[in-house]
């Protein structure tokens, strides 16, 4: 049902909007959801609601040099659109991917840009949720109102991203630059960069621009695990050569790599000195005997304990090993008029610092949410299976995989959604919301993540703010894409841990 109200508050007239779904979010989550509705429930009414005046989300804000992914596009593309390019790919590829799903499946007329969600009000009187925002090229606010709110707004802030609180940044005299605002005016050429961080990030934008600048030093203060391979899927390229259909070529290359990262997850935790030895080997192997990979390239922690980063064709390597790149593992003491002292006491000079240092954790799109009037703080909640959150009607949340491709789990969680949406009008209701159930209520309450288990900094700055996660499967988001694709389907929507009103 979408209906057109015209509500008369206390001072105003607000015209509000009515949807049976309200998606926040015109990422590769929020167009992947979208489609999954249209698909499996034809007669809901939706709309997708985007700050930003384009979708990618992730792939439409960050435009750095060089910006691609880090995993294979069979497995972080859409299990219903063949992917056809090389595995990994540019923000262009990825953003014209998502544009053909767009325009191949009538999307465009759901979606309504320049709409940022400020606030989202639940109200048991009515079984709804009152969404409100504004256009950010007006600056006129919007109301809707919607019986599910489907929460695709990503895990970070997009405009702005993370920067450590460094001593002395100001004496710089060069300029200061973070990948996720990336300027457009900025001249590289001849320039010596620095770029702080050792993540994907970084690995991706140095070698992209080592050509281009005279000299580009990566600074970071501990190293990160890589994998090195080729940007093509050997068995793509066989069952092209004799002209599968994409189709299955995309279902077929799927799988081929979903089994061989269950394995490889498997090897990191059952022996985790040989993986670390074998991926080190690879780096070595490249820069050579003299080249200090002691200190550069072996983190100290486990493998896996934090996303690895895909280097196709191993170009970052390439980089460093032509001497247009270098690596400095250090840490910073304070910045200074021409660049960073560190803590050795060497200085490094720069004319421009790249501040890959990763994201400011949102897990909400910054959306103040309450329910029946009190604001929802989410620390106080306990998620359920990673989507849903105790005493939080109608809502789904997409969160997707660090050792997999975020995607596989947006398909879950919307299979999950559009279930639920199906059984609640069998059951004639209106409202759902997880509660813990009499057998749960002794269960202990632990942090959203195991720091054992995987610990990027962005989600350990954050970790209060998240919420709980208890010691049962129904209360954990397992990050376990292979666990996940045989249980979702049967989640049980009678269990106790629902509440039907
Ligand atoms: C540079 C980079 C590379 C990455 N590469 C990979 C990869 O290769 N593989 C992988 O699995 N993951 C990767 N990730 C993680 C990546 O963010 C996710 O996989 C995926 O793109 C997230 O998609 P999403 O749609 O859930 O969220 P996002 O891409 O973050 O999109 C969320 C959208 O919601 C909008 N939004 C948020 N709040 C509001 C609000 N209040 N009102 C209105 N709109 C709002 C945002 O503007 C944004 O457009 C990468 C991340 C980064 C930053």
């Amino acid at each position: 049902m979408n209906v057109m109200t015209a509500v008369r508050a206390a001072s105003d007239t607000t015209t509000v909007e009515h949807f049976d779904v309200l998606i926040v979010g015109a990422g590769i989550s929020g167009i992947g959801s979208a489609y999954q509705l249209t698909k499996q429930l034809p007669d809901r009414s939706f709309v997708i609601l985007e700050s930003q005046d384009g979708f990618g989300g992730t792939w439409l804000t960050h435009r750095y040099p060089g910006i691609r992914s880090d995993s294979d596009l069979h497995t972080f593309g859409y299990s219903f659109k063949p992917w056809v390019g090389p595995p990994i790919a540019t923000s262009d590829e990825i953003k014209s991917y998502m544009g053909d799903v767009i325009a191949e499946n009538d999307l465009a007329r759901h979606i309504r840009y320049k709409h940022r969600i400020e606030r989202a009000s639940w109200s048991s009187e009515t079984n709804l949720w009152t969404i409100e925002g504004v256009r950010t090229d007006s600056g006129e606010p919007v109301t809707f109102t919607a019986n599910f709110l489907w929460m695709c707004q990503g895990y970070y802030r997009h405009s702005e991203g993370y920067t450590p609180d460094w001593k002395d940044v100001d004496k710089f005299k060069g300029r200061i630059v973070h990948p996720q605002l990336w300027p457009e005016d900025i001249d590289l050429k001849d320039k010596t960069v620095v770029v702080i961080g050792s993540g994907a990030t970084a690995a991706t934008l140095i070698p992209s621009i080592a050509d281009t600048c005279a000299h580009v030093t990566m600074l970071q203060r501990s190293p990160t695990y890589f994998r090195i391979g080729r940007n093509a899927i050997e068995l793509a390229e066989t069952l092209r050569q004799l002209q599968v259909k994409e189709e299955w070529v995309h279902e077929i290359v799927r799988r081929k790599i979903l089994f061989e990262q269950d394995a490889f997850t498997k090897r990191c935790l059952a022996e985790p000195e040989q993986v670390k030895k074998e991926l080190i080997g690879q780096i070595s192997a490249i820069l050579g005997p003299d080249y200090d990979v002691a200190t550069h390239f072996t983190p100290s922690y486990r493998p896996w304990r934090q996303r690895i980063a895909f280097v196709p064709d191993a170009d970052l390597f390439l980089g460093i090993k032509s001497g247009k790149a270098s690596v400095v593992t250090d840490e910073i003491d304070r910045f200074t008029e021409n660049g960073i002292l560190l803590k050795s006491g060497q200085e490094l000079a720069a004319d421009i610092i790249v501040t890959a240092t990763g994201f400011n954790l949102s897990m909400l799109g910054d959306i103040a949410l309450s329910v029946d009037g009190k604001p929802l703080d989410f620390a106080d909640t306990v998620t359920y299976r990673g989507m849903m959150f105790t005493g939080v009607p109608n809502m789904a949340w997409v969160f997707g995989y660090f050792r997999a491709s975020w995607t596989l789990r947006t398909d879950l969680v919307a299979d999950f959604v559009c279930r639920l949406l199906t059984h609640m009008k069998t059951k004639g209701v209106n409202k759902v919301v997880p509660q813990l159930r009499a057998e749960d209520h002794n269960m202990p309450l632990l942090s959203w993540i195991d720091p054992d288990n995987f610990n990027p900094g962005y989600m350990m700055r954050n970790m209060h703010l998240l919420p709980k996660r208890g010691d049962k499967p129904e209360w954990q988001h397992s990050q376990d894409y292979w666990t996940e694709k045989d249980e979702f389907p049967n989640i049980d929507l009678d269990d106790a841990a629902f509440v039907y009103g």
